[in-house]
């Protein structure tokens, strides 16, 4: 397998590396803080071309393939997460489904915006009780009159309630018994009925969608995330995305995707907190010398960094099996296990490394912890990823 990078490939990191270091590390420490959403970074990211980065050139994407976006994640994950997510939420959850399953005149109404970071989309699959077993969609959409009639709920949805927010692409049942579609792949009780599960638009501003009030969370703390709720929403019928019946499979392999985004952030986030660790063992000086010196110091700094360069290898294959067209499921999977709890396990050493400073909020590090966790969670749990590897592995 051939890790080489192209021109392009390395000019956007370069790009994306320098933004980063230039733009959001002076004020990601106050975003965090204050808890306030990114808008001018994104509207930077969107005239850098970095909101669009795998879609059409003709909707103005950038064309890139899998691993130029997650070299991208991989560079603001490394100084920022809360940026980092909304970009990669924003693209391989919600902007990626309109792109594979959109009708002509959905990705033209949408994607345009949506690559220019105007407007921002989101996915919405998580309910209250739908979670890890997202099968078991409680949401549901009926037609009457030419529209979608949407009751339901989701949670955890991020980007939904910006100023900026576009849309959010729901999973919703929309029949009961079809007659054969598994639409639920995970072997919960609540997800063992055949219903039809599928994919619909719905634009913010929608009579009866409401986002709710922003989650006070442990990290990721200036991105947007929130309960969505659906009274009475209606919305044309011409909103279905992709076929009916379908949504449920075309949003598990939107996940598969979307793992290695999150692995690619895991990679950076760790990255980033190594980054941290050794300019600070190097300054920080006890028993009259550099605390880099310890070899206690140094044994913490050789593992992470070690794990770091494998985790790499292993998301950049992720990302390499899906621009060949190959099935990448399970190295996605491995790589979102192995990415996300490198991520806590690094956070934590840098910490340590850090000693008292490790804890006080000036010290990236002590952001860098609070977000690595999701990364263990978010977009299929570690114990979900076990699921999937042990089930391609014919277990
Ligand atoms: C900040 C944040 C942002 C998010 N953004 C989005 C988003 O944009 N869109 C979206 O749709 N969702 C989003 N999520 C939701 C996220 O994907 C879910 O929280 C995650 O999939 C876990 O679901 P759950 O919280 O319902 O946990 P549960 O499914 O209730 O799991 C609870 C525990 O049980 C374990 N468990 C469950 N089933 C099994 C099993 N079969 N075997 C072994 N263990 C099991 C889990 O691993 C976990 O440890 C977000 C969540 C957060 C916190």
């Amino acid at each position: 397998m051939n890790f080489e990078l192209s021109d392009e490939q390395r000019l956007l990191r370069a790009t994306v590396r320098e933004f980063a270091r230039a733009e959001v590390a002076p004020v990601a420490e106050e975003l965090d803080r204050t808890k306030a959403f990114p808008y001018e970074l994104v509207a930077k990211m969107g005239k850098l071309g970095l909101m669009g980065i795998p879609f059409g050139e003709e909707y103005g994407g950038g064309g890139a393939d899998t691993l130029a976006y997650a070299l991208c994640v991989e560079e603001l994950a490394r100084v920022d997460s809360s940026v980092c997510i909304t970009l990669a939420a924003h693209t391989s959850l919600g902007t990626m489904p309109i792109h594979l399953w959109g009708t002509n005149e959905q990705k033209a109404e949408w994607l345009p915006a949506l690559c220019a970071g105007e407007r921002l989309a989101a996915f919405g699959l998580t309910e209250p009780e739908a979670g890890s077993d997202a099968g078991a969609t409680r949401t549901r959409a009926r037609l009457d009159g030419g529209e979608w009639v949407i009751d339901g709920a989701k949670q955890f949805i991020t980007n939904s309630g910006t100023e900026i927010s576009g849309c959010v692409t729901i999973t919703a049942v929309t029949g009961e018994d079809d007659g054969g579609v598994p639409t639920a792949a995970r072997r919960g009780p609540a997800s063992q009925g055949r219903r039809e599960i599928s994919n619909i638009i719905v634009p913010n501003g929608t009579p009866g969608y409401e986002p709710g009030e922003p989650y006070r969370k442990m990290g990721w703390n200036a991105s947007d995330t929130r309960p969505l709720s659906f009274d009475g929403c209606r919305v044309p019928e011409s909103n279905l995305l992709g076929r009916r019946g379908e949504g449920f499979k075309n949003f598990l392999h939107i996940l598969d995707g979307g793992r290695i985004g999150v692995a690619a952030m895991g990679v950076g986030l760790a990255q980033g907190a190594l980054d941290e660790a050794i300019s600070y063992a190097k300054e920080r000086r006890a028993f009259g010398q550099p605390i880099s010196k310890f070899q206690a110091i140094q044994a913490k700094i050789a593992d992470i960094s070690a794990q770091i360069e494998a985790a790499r290898l292993l998301t950049y294959r992720a990302a390499l099996e899906k621009d060949r067209g190959e099935s990448f499921t399970l190295t996605a999977a491995q790589a979102k296990l192995v990415t996300g709890r490198l991520a806590v396990r690094a956070t934590e050493e840098a910490v340590q490394i850090h000693g008292g400073y490790g804890y006080i909020e000036e010290y990236p590090v002590c952001r860098f912890y609070r977000d690595a966790k999701i990364l263990t969670i978010g977009e299929g749990t570690d114990e979900v990823q076990q699921m999937v590897i042990a089930r391609q592995l014919g277990c």
